[in-house]
């Protein structure tokens, strides 16, 4: 492959085994791994360019690009040149160090998110070495052979060798917003607009119909795609509703700071302070006082949040996700698959009579008709395929017919021998039938089947024992209704004989049916989804269900789910409703049957105009707008197409509705650990104020120097706080309603609470300072220091949980964090009983006493927290907040 330029202007030109050979290419076999190796190394990875990401020693630099750094970068600077280097140093020591930390933290996230895209990268079906493959997309080379269908984005760029009724839709190219249909044929020579070029699919662009096998032509940046879009710039995750709403707080916060700090400012000057060290009190207040590692806090639990979501088989494609959706109200659900096993297994066949196989020994397929047309039917008209192993894969409902014909001994591979097919009408969920037309020795015969009451009314007769018999389509659709009452989905199969071959058009071959007989098929419900659903009714969620199954199916389904059968609407009523009736009524129904997939979009949009939180599942192309449109689109990893997955932004890896409850869960754990963080580091720095405000108006000297107040706001915010964002659960996470999406991260009296337990903790370290002061003791201010530091430590114990006693949920349970309280203990203890720090941090060494004093006014801070839980429980400070305990 040379010129690749210029040549692909001519791939649409060319016959498909000159292409072929060309490519160096087997069409049946596809590439050998050998070659796939080499080709990589050639063409390189198929992908787009981005531009690299940020360096490490940007992302490193960057953590200095901060207000609050400068602030204390001038004052070290300032304090320079006051004469006092060994300050300066001290403080350009603990400012690396949090720059240190928040890097640390930083470069985590990152990474974690990394993984998290490089898990939700696009995949294709390629052919290689005579199998087919399901490959990331970045990995495919010039010449491999790539299998397509609806649903798909193509991976690169294609000239299509084989297509069934393929439509693209290019509009991302073209701007053509119809799809087109494609061909295989090769096309004249010349240059062609890509919009003309029918027998290439362009990467980028979306099967929205049909399938088609095509030789890759070009990869990457060669693509047409690639060509256009240049360098792209590396996506930048967009700040999530929560971070947008703290940054806006971190203004507010940064003004009222500088306004305290320049009253402290001046209260000390008039008191006759010294100017210098005043400043540095002010900056060094207002750096205590600002939570600079909230942002960071909230990144990496949302980063951390996402990474433990795979483990719990939830694939987060977009971050906000992970925080809003402990909001979920309403979680919509596909049937099949989801809510059910998607293992289907023939159960009935109800021809002249019924036959039941769900009891032993199954019975015996009469041989008199129309059992072995119908058998013969279920095998021909199918999509399923057996492989080597002797499994059978392929859509579940055509597998069940598959296998029971197999078993009856009809086997598809054999009676093809005699009976090739030789076109088809695919299924697809708006017609909701299918079939397909074969050549036999006495001319043609085509297979209907589908809903009942899509093939029913298309049948003139029924097929028995004596050859065609009058039919009755009314009777039979109630047989059929019978056993969708039970929960089956019910299939109606039917034939029609031709001398010629018929022309392949819907109406021509689905008319005229002779009636075979009626299938019901059982789809066990997930004995995980009933006590799923249970757990969404205690935690204020309604889980509804969207099905293209018959209503009577559904609500069958439903009911062995514990769900409300009744209150089902079908996608006919649904169409017959205008919005204003629909929206009367949309709070009731629990179950949608025969849906089609564009009314999904309906029931989201009149759901969310009531106020609902709406999470949405949806595996085909047309659940796309309803999967955008929904405040959580949820897409299924297994079955679902790369146009649902694009639209979404969670990915259910292993399709099930139980592990949506799961992830609801975890997002409500990662918002309450974000709330605790908040409560802790404010709260801290709430005391550090106090304390230094209040010493001046009671007479006393200023507590602390500068450097305290920093080394403080280092040890407590950092290991501590980091810990706090991997907390367990919350016993009684999900018995509460779900948090309205707009609520305030401070509601349920947040902010008294920072304030008022601040201040308490604040008395502790002015009451050592007063009585240290008064019984003559030169270690006052160490004392201070040290009280004001394990205080903290001992807080975030108690805040560990929001409303229950830790006393009760075990004071230890927190691994990590014990870790890190006893790593910051002992680096105080460090400046405290080490001589070379005893001078930088302007410390003494405690004796036991005055330590043994300080622990037990610290450990108090624990209590405060804790009496002031029980407060809370005791006198609830509204109806709602009492429900939030309940
Ligand atoms: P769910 O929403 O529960 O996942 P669905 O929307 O996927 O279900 P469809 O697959 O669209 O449901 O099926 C709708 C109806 O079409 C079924 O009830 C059945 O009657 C019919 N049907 C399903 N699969 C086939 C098939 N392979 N051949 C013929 N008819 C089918």
């Amino acid at each position: 492959m040379t010129g690749t330029r210029e040549k692909t202007q001519q791939w649409h030109a060319q016959a498909a085994d000159a292409l072929a050979a060309e490519l160096g290419v087997e069409l049946a076999t596809g590439l050998s791994a050998a070659e796939v190796a080499a080709r990589t190394v050639k063409f390189g990875p198929n992908a787009l360019r981005e531009k690299p990401p940020r360096p490490r020693w940007r992302m490193f630099a960057d953590q200095f690009a901060d207000f609050m750094i400068l602030v204390l970068l001038v004052a070290a600077v300032l304090s320079g040149l006051m004469g006092d280097a060994k300050d300066a140093a001290a403080i350009i020591v603990i400012v690396v160090l949090n720059a240190g930390i928040g890097f640390v933290q930083e470069l985590r996230a990152a990474k974690a998110m990394a993984a998290l895209k490089k898990m939700a990268g696009s995949r294709a079906q390629v052919r290689r070495e005579g199998q087919s493959l399901d490959v990331p997309a970045e990995e495919i080379v010039p010449g491999d052979v790539l299998l397509l269908e609806a649903g798909d984005v193509v991976a690169a760029d294609l000239r299509l060798i084989e297509v069934a009724q393929l439509k693209l839709d290019e509009s991302l190219l073209t701007g053509e917003a119809v799809p087109s249909e494609k061909t295989a044929a090769a096309l004249t020579a010349g240059k062609l607009p890509l919009g003309d070029q029918r027998n290439i699919a362009f990467k980028g662009t979306i099967v929205s119909y049909g399938r088609g096998v095509g030789i890759v032509v070009a990869t990457g940046m060669q693509t047409e795609l690639g060509k256009i879009a240049g360098i792209l710039d590396a996506a930048v995750e967009p700040a999530t509703p929560l971070q947008k709403r703290l940054a806006v707080f971190g203004r507010w916060l940064l003004i009222a700071t500088l306004a305290i700090c320049a009253a402290f400012f001046v209260i000390c000057l008039l008191r006759g302070q010294p100017l210098v060290l005043m400043l540095m009190t002010a900056v060094s207040l207002t750096v205590a006082a600002i939570p600079e590692a909230l942002p960071a806090v909230v990144s990496i639990s949302l980063a951390l949040g996402a990474r433990r979501m795979v483990q719990q088989h939830v694939l987060v494609r977009r971050l906000p996700a992970v925080e809003t959706l402990g909001s979920v109200t309403y979680i919509c659900s596909d049937k099949t698959g989801t809510l059910t096993e998607n293992r289907m297994r023939m159960v009935v066949l109800h021809a002249t009579r019924p036959l039941r196989f769900d009891a032993e020994p199954p019975p015996e397929i009469p041989a008199s008709e129309p059992w072995p047309s119908l058998m013969r039917a279920l095998a021909l008209s199918n999509d399923a395929t057996r492989n080597e192993d002797g499994t059978v894969s392929g859509d579940p409902t055509e597998v069940a017919l598959f296998k029971a014909a197999f078993d009856a001994g009809f086997a598809k591979a054999e009676l093809e021998k005699a009976a090739e097919r030789v076109f088809e009408l695919p299924f697809d969920s708006d017609r909701k039938r299918m079939s397909t037309v074969h050549r036999h020795d006495s001319g043609f015969i085509a297979y209907t089947k589908g809903a009942p009451e899509s093939v029913l009314p298309l049948c003139r007769a029924a097929l028995g024992e004596q050859g065609e018999a009058s039919f009755d389509d009314k009777a039979m659709l109630s047989t059929a209704e019978g056993m969708a009452a039970e929960g089956l989905r019910v299939l109606a199969v039917a034939q029609r004989h031709w001398t010629a071959q018929p022309h392949k058009d819907e109406q021509g071959i689905e008319a005229e049916l002779v009636f075979l007989g009626l299938i019901g098929l059982i789809d066990p419900a997930r004995p995980e989804a009933q006590s799923a659903i249970a757990l969404c009714r205690s935690a204020g969620i309604r889980a509804v269900m969207i099905t293209g199954d018959h209503p009577a199916t559904a609500c069958a389904v439903a009911r062995q789910l514990g769900m409300q059968g009744e209150a089902v609407l079908s996608g006919p009523q649904l169409t017959a409703m205008n919005d204003e009736d629909f929206a009367a009524r949309v709070a009731d129904i629990e179950v949608y049957a025969r849906v089609d997939p564009a009314q999904k979009i309906r029931i989201v949009e009149a759901l969310q105009k009531r106020g609902e939180f709406v999470a949405m599942t949806g595996d085909g192309v047309n659940d796309a707008p309803a999967l955008k449109r929904a405040d959580i689109g949820i897409a299924m990893g297994k079955g679902g197409t790369d146009v649902a997955r694009e639209a979404s932004s969670l990915i259910l890896l292993d399709d099930n509705f139980a592990t949506i409850v799961q992830a609801v869960r975890e997002g409500r754990r990662i918002f309450d650990n974000i709330r605790k963080f908040i409560r802790y580091a404010m709260t801290g720095n709430s005391a550090e104020i106090w304390t230094l405000f209040l010493a001046p108006l009671l007479g006393l000297p200023i507590p602390l120097l500068p450097i305290h107040l920093l080394w403080v706001n280092l040890i407590t915010d950092g290991l501590p706080g980091l810990a706090l964002a991997v907390e367990p659960a919350e016993r009684g996470l999900m018995q509460r309603p779900p948090r309205p999406p707009a609520e305030n991260i401070f509601a349920h009296g947040l902010w008294q609470s920072i304030l008022i337990v601040g201040l308490a903790v604040a008395a502790l370290s002015l009451g050592v300072q007063a009585w240290a002061i008064e019984t003559g003791s030169a270690h006052w201010q160490t004392m201070v220091f040290t009280v004001l530091t394990l205080s903290q430590l001992a807080m975030v114990l108690g805040m560990r949980s929001e409303r229950a006693s830790v006393f009760k949920a075990g004071l230890f349970s927190n691994r990590p964090l014990i870790g890190a309280v006893l790593i910051s203990v002992a680096l105080q203890m460090a400046t405290l009983y080490v001589p070379a720090l005893n001078t930088i941090f302007r410390t003494a060494p405690l004796s036991f006493a005055e330590l043994a004093i300080c622990l037990l006014l610290s450990a108090l801070a624990l209590f405060i927290v804790e009496l002031e839980k029980l407060l809370r429980r005791r006198w609830p400070r509204s109806k709602r907040h009492s429900q939030r305990a309940a």
